[in-house]
């Protein structure tokens, strides 16, 4: 085995739709940026659909993109290692940090009106960024890093981002006073996004095509239905779609009532797919999109326990196995991977 190179990391990088285990330059300081060294890194859904081609349809003008060297990896946990250049509200060095994936400039007309998140200069980590949290480093604006709480464990603390996406969906789908409410999906973000739903409202559902998502909604005391079961009624009142592929956006809009609401909370990097979107005007149906949330929130319900994620963390690996790990999504009953990072 080489030793080290301590100007170089390891990292998963994304070349041509294949993610490889490579030997990339230690990134370099910045002003108003702390370096990260990286301890845990979970593969999720937008791994494979990182890999799948979301980066590029995602990537706004003028984002900082490099699909020679784009790192995988948007949810990702570490230690600040040096935090000399990150200002004056820089978490120190030692402190445990989740990491937003949102990189926003924070002077554009959109960061100054208080929504960052779609910051026109807007990057992510692991989809459009050159930073991503499959690696050993991460130099991430000091603003993105949020304390984890102490009495949360680091394993734990990589679902917050997540679950931070689960929170938002279902705060914007408007859950309370329902009788009739459904989140669609197969994956990690769809049973988080059931578990926060039943936390606000016990009504509410999940609605999965695969036997094994249903069986964990079980195994967590959620009301459950398989999707061709559900028939095609058109009886709920809100459906959150954390999937957001052509299939999944169809069914939705299918599964509400008249002027019912979806909300699609799921990015898919599926070929553009005609949807048939006709009950939109003919039933008065309101869509809205969901995108990432606040990582505070997600940390404190992780601390809390009030979410507890150990039946999705279903495999683990090492950041060499991090490549197969993604491809082992594919598979019925892997939520998620949690990848331990060890320089
Ligand atoms: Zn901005």
């Amino acid at each position: 085995m080489a030793r080290t190179n301590p100007a170089e990391m390891r990292a998963l990088v994304a070349r041509g739709g294949t993610a490889e285990l490579a030997s990339v330059p230690m990134p370099s300081m910045r002003d108003g940026s702390v370096v990260v060294r990286i301890t845990h890194a979970l593969v999720t859904p937008f791994e494979r659909e990182s890999l799948r081609g979301l980066a590029a349809a995602q990537a706004l003008p003028g984002a900082e993109s490099d699909e020679s060297r784009r790192i995988l990896g948007t949810s990702f946990v570490g230690v600040v290692e040096d935090s000399s250049r990150g200002g004056s509200a820089a978490p120190a060095r030692g402190a445990r940090v989740a990491v937003q994936p949102v990189f926003s400039c924070g002077i554009c007309e959109r960061c100054d009106s208080g929504i960052g998140i779609h910051c026109l200069a807007r990057s992510v980590a692991g989809l459009d960024a050159a930073i991503g949290g499959l690696a050993e480093f991460a130099v991430v604006p000091a603003a993105s890093c949020v304390a984890i709480p102490a009495s949360l464990d680091e394993e734990r603390a990589t679902f917050a981002v997540a679950l931070a996406r689960a929170i938002e969906a279902v705060r914007r789908g408007g859950i309370e006073g329902r009788s009739f409410v459904s989140v669609l999906g197969d994956d990690l973000f769809a049973v988080l996004a059931a578990l926060v739903a039943v936390e606000e409202n016990p009504l509410a559902r999940l609605v999965s095509r695969r036997e094994a998502t249903l069986s964990v909604a079980a195994q967590y005391g959620i009301r459950h239905r398989a999707l061709d079961e559900v028939g095609r009624r058109g009886d709920q009142e809100l459906v959150i779609d954390m999937t957001g592929s052509p299939e999944t956006i169809g069914a939705a809009c299918r599964m509400v009532g008249p002027r019912g609401h979806v909300v699609v909370g799921g990015i898919s990097a599926g070929a553009p797919v005609a949807v048939d979107l006709s009950h939109l005007a003919l039933d008065e149906i309101e869509m809205f999109g969901s995108g990432f949330g606040e990582l505070a929130s997600a940390l404190d319900q992780l601390a809390r326990a009030r979410v507890d994620p150990a039946a999705l963390l279903s495999r683990r690996a090492s950041l060499a196995d991090a490549a197969g790990a993604i491809a082992t999504l594919a598979e019925p009953g892997v939520f998620s991977v949690l990848v331990r990072v060890e320089r």
